[in-house]
């Protein structure tokens, strides 16, 4: 048995999932990671300190920039022979790519991984994460996606080989013509250790900045209902759930938001959850592990005032 990663990378650099898809598939067996895209030396050589990893296969074209589905399936196709799984995080790219893999090879994916008990049993979350499904495959060959959050990340300190592998007419499929970005400096949601959540009592985006300027305080990401995004108070890429992103953080405060089950569907590996709402029947506040019943405009600048003081 031998496991091929997908390397996740964004602006040249490593993503933090990617060491925790190698923690997650560790006793699968050996593990090569693959990237693929262009300006790449940097991800290679990250990938290549990951503990574990057998050795870093690349290939670079200018093709490969938007890492579009059409143009890495089928060099994930070509290589597939090899390998007893092929994996990568469920992130953006993962969910694209993965689907469109397995369709080339005729196999049945499995989707968001969250527990790996053997090599062909699998846990994963359905119904909006209010049930896991173990799903017991009896496929020669195994393409999954992981949550990267529902594991820790394995450790540094590796030289694995860097080796670079054949691939197509990459430009004939596929061509990167703009990444729109949003820019800022705050952690990634999901896999930040704390994360301040809005919901759509804030009132306004300037109410949002309230949030904003906690998360800033402790060094946390934003998140984000999807009230409060519907509404135009956060941007579409803060929101957490069903319909959003997944977080694992340590910490969660969420501040007036109900806890609808779509939200809760995102938030179930947080370990520590604050909930800060007027209301002590809310869900979410019947959840948390510490409860601050109260006006937000109120417990939020009192709380931020005490932090001040520190
Ligand atoms: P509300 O439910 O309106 O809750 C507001 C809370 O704020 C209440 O608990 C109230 O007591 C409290 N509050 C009011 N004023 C104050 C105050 N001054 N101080 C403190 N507390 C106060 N939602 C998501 O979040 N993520 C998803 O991914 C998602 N996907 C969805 C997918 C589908 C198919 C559908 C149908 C819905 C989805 N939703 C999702 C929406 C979800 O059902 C809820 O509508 C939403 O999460 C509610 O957001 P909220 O908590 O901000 O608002």
């Amino acid at each position: 048995m031998a496991v091929l990663v997908l390397a996740d990378h964004d602006l040249g650099r490593l993503s933090p999932a990617t060491p925790r898809v190698v923690h997650a598939v560790a006793e699968l067996g050996p593990i090569d990671v693959l990237v693929l895209g262009e300006g790449i030396d940097e991800v290679a050589a990250e990938a290549a300190a990951i503990a574990g990893v057998r050795r870093v296969r690349v290939a670079q074209d200018a093709g490969l920039l938007g890492q579009s589905a059409e143009a890495l399936a089928p060099i994930l196709a070509d290589l597939a022979e090899g390998y007893t799984h092929i994996v990568g995080s469920a992130g953006a790219v993962g969910r694209d790519v993965f689907p469109h893999l397995a369709a080339r090879l005729d196999l049945m994916p499995v989707t968001d991984v969250v527990a790996i008990l053997g090599p062909n049993r699998f846990q994963r979350p359905i119904y909006a994460g209010n049930a896991i499904e173990t799903v017991v495959s009896n496929q020669d060959k195994h393409v999954l996606t992981i949550r990267a959050s529902a594991f820790r990340a394995a450790a540094r300190g590796n030289e694995a080989a860097i080796e670079p592998v054949p691939h197509g007419d990459v430009a004939a499929v596929a061509k990167f013509v703009a990444a729109h970005r949003t820019e800022g400096d705050v952690p990634d949601l999901a896999t930040a250790q704390i994360v301040v959540g809005g919901g759509v009592s804030v009132g306004s985006a300037e109410g949002f900045k309230l949030v904003e300027q906690l998360a800033a305080w402790l060094g946390a990401a934003v998140g984000a209902t999807r009230a409060a995004v519907d509404a135009g108070y956060a941007p579409n890429d803060w929101q957490v759930g069903q319909t959003g992103k997944i977080i694992a953080p340590d910490l969660y405060i969420a501040i007036g938001i109900s806890g609808a089950l779509q939200h809760l569907a995102g938030i179930q590996g947080a370990k520590k959850i604050v909930a800060i709402n007027t209301d002590a029947e809310a869900p979410l506040v019947k959840l948390a592990d510490v409860a601050l019943i109260g006006d937000l405009f109120t417990v939020v600048p009192a709380l931020i005032g005490e932090l001040d003081r520190l």
